[in-house]
C-alpha cells in the first residue's frame, strides 16, 4: 500500500511515458500507449508456426518444431526502438508487457495447452547483474502471466561471449557452442518446453540452447522470440 502511494506520487511528478512515442501514459496503460500497441509490427508466425522461414533457418542447427516471432525486426523501425529501450534503458517492464500481449494472442490462437514450461535464454550472471535483469526472462514472465504456464530457469550461461554483431553466421554458431549448460536438478523428460529469447538473427544462440535442452529428453522444444529479422 505504501509503495502504491509512493508510485502514485511519483507518476504525478514524473508521468510515465510511452516507450515509443514518449506521450504521457494513462493509468490503465503500462509501458506503451494504446495507439503504439495497435501499430506494433506484429508478424503472423502464430498462424504457420511449423512452416515458416524461422523453422527453415533452424533446420540443420537443431530439431525445430514450432518457431515464432512476435514482431518483425527492422533497422530503425519501432521494434528496434523497443528493443533498445528494453535492453539499454533500464525498462524491464517493457519485456513483461510485450510477453503479456503476445501471450494473450497465443492464448486466443489455442496455444495455451501446448507447453508445460517457459524457459528464457539466460544472460551471463555478470551481465545480468550489470543490466539488473534479463530481458528474455522479462518477456517469459509476461508470457507466463497471460498463458498461466510456469517459467523455469533451466539453462545457465557459463561463458561471457563478446558482442556477436560483427561476426559472420558461422563464427556466431561456433562462438556460442560451449556457452550454455543445463542448470542443476532440472528434469525435462516428457516436458514440452517453450524456449524464449529477445531477438533472433542467425539463430545461433537459440539453436544452441534448444540443443542443450533436447539432450535432457523433453517431449519437444518450441521457440518464440520478441523480434526476428534478416541476419
Ligand atoms: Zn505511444
Amino acid at each position: 500500500m505504501r509503495f502504491q502511494i509512493f508510485d502514485d506520487f511519483l507518476s504525478l511528478v514524473f508521468p510515465k511515458t510511452c516507450c515509443l512515442c514518449q506521450r504521457s501514459l494513462f493509468d490503465f496503460e503500462d509501458q506503451l500507449c494504446k495507439i503504439c500497441i495497435s501499430k506494433l509490427p506484429i508478424t503472423n508466425y502464430h498462424l504457420r508456426p511449423n512452416n515458416n522461414d524461422l523453422v527453415v533457418k533452424m533446420m540443420g542447427l537443431t530439431r525445430p518444431h514450432l518457431v515464432m516471432a512476435f514482431l518483425r525486426f527492422t533497422k530503425r523501425g519501432d521494434s528496434q526502438k523497443i528493443m533498445h529501450q528494453l535492453k539499454y534503458r533500464n525498462r524491464p517492464a517493457i519485456g513483461v508487457e510485450l510477453g503479456r500481449i503476445y501471450g494473450n494472442l497465443l492464448k486466443q490462437t489455442g496455444f495455451q495447452e501446448n507447453w508445460d514450461q517457459i524457459t528464457p535464454v539466460p544472460l551471463h550472471p555478470l551481465k545480468k547483474r550489470r543490466r539488473g535483469y534479463n530481458q528474455s526472462e522479462q518477456f517469459a514472465l509476461g508470457l507466463s502471466e497471460a498463458m498461466n504456464i510456469p517459467v523455469r530457469l533451466s539453462l545457465k550461461r557459463i561463458q561471457f561471449t563478446e558482442t556477436q554483431t560483427r561476426k559472420s553466421r558461422m563464427e556466431r554458431i561456433e562462438n556460442v557452442s560451449n556457452v550454455f549448460v543445463l542448470e542443476e536438478n532440472q528434469i525435462l523428460e516428457d516436458q514440452r518446453v517453450l524456449l524464449v529469447d529477445d531477438v533472433m538473427t542467425t539463430g545461433a544462440t537459440l539453436s544452441t540452447c534448444a540443443n542443450v535442452l533436447l539432450d535432457a529428453g523433453p517431449k519437444l522444444v518450441d521457440m518464440v522470440v520478441i523480434a526476428a529479422g534478416k541476419s
